[in-house]
């Protein structure tokens, strides 16, 4: 079958391996749509970073050349023995988490916070950009009739941003503002509709991506146009009950941390690859809390159910629609390229 794999850096080939084989525990899966994730951007720029470069990964046993893809919808075309939660013919998203079940933080049932960690399609065990993956028994959930496959391939970035709001002290009515509305930053406004928040502001350069942010019903503002701090103040009465950092940029933490009012609240939901310099009085004064989140643990059933309701819709967020021979060009150097792109969903066949 067809696969695309990560042998270094800009170099990912398009290759013929052999289809993965349902062994015990284990689903096939006949993969329909996979998404480009950002993460998957920074592999092929500058990885590899959760890819297993010079050791196998503990977990899966593989080192690159790995295939990639993480967020993927399918149809179950077989199950390995044992396996009783799915059967064939069965529409289906995968979880992509390998935990090992064994650290402190598996015990906790925090699996996404494991420290051997790993994603299927990054760190082995197949990928979404092939035509079959198979899949361990956990990792699947059903998806409903009502829920297309395009949008099945939005579960795994959408169940970022549900942890990241389920995570916050967000209550309903109350007033929230996202920083960065990149393809997780348009999610979160999504979870944030989702949960009940008043008033959504977001805080954006881009006039695409603003203009996205709108489409979706955040209030925007523009830092280059208006003090982003003062405006939210001015607007909320005060500041925003939760501000969400979404672009992993040093100097917006600071102004996530002042967006907020006394008592409030920052959830850093980006990764930052320098480091950011805050005055700590910023949140001693105002008896501001400040807390990150990585990936999700327990939310795909949550964010299906949301999508059942209309949340996080496909139609509006997926910008471009490609085929596995068109991934190096059409996907991965058109997101490098053109910024007004929000999510790119490659065909698997
Ligand atoms: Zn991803
Ligand atoms: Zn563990």
């Amino acid at each position: 079958m067809k696969a695309l794999r990560w042998h270094g850096v800009k170099d990912l080939r398009l290759e013929n391996i052999d289809e993965p084989t349902a062994l015990k525990g284990k689903v096939k899966i006949k993969v329909e749509w996979c998404g480009i994730c950002g993460s998957d951007l920074h592999e092929y720029t500058a990885g590899p970073i959760f890819i297993p470069g010079g050791a196998p990964h503990p977990i899966t046993g593989e080192q690159a050349p790995i295939v990639m893809g993480h967020e993927f919808s399918g149809q179950v075309v077989e199950v390995g023995e044992g396996v009783t939660k799915v059967q064939p013919g069965d529409r289906v998203v995968v979880e992509p988490i390998y935990s090992c079940g064994e650290c402190e933080a598996c015990k906790q049932g925090k699996y996404n916070l494991c420290g051997t960690m790993g994603f299927l399609g990054l760190a082995g065990g197949g990928g979404g950009f092939s035509e079959f993956v198979a899949a361990e028994e956990y990792m699947v959930h059903k998806i409903p009739e009502s829920v297309s496959y395009e949008q099945g391939a939005l579960v795994e970035p959408s169940a970022v941003a549900l942890h990241a709001v389920r995570q916050s002290k967000l209550k309903v009515g109350d007033r929230a503002v996202v920083f960065g509305t990149g393809p997780i930053g348009l999610l979160v406004i999504e979870a944030l509709k989702a949960s009940g928040a008043a008033e959504i502001y977001a805080v954006e350069l881009s006039e695409q991506r603003k203009q996205k942010a709108e489409e979706l019903g955040a209030i925007v503002l523009d830092p280059s146009k208006v003090d982003v701090v003062q405006e939210i103040h001015e607007r909320t009465n005060g500041g925003a009950d939760v501000a969400y950092e979404v672009t992993g940029v040093p100097p917006v933490l600071t102004d996530a941390i002042n967006s907020t009012r006394i008592g409030g609240e920052v959830m850093i939901v980006s990764i930052f690859e320098k480091e950011a310099a805050i005055k700590p009085n910023t949140i001693v004064t105002k008896e501001r809390t400040m807390k990150g989140i990585i990936g999700y643990r327990d939310v795909f059933p949550a964010v299906i159910s949301l999508m059942e309701k209309g949340y996080f819709p496909a139609d509006k967020l997926v910008t471009k629609r490609i085929k596995l021979d068109q991934v190096v060009e059409e996907g991965f150097e058109t997101l490098l390229q053109e910024k007004n792109q929000v999510k790119i969903l490659v065909k698997a066949e």
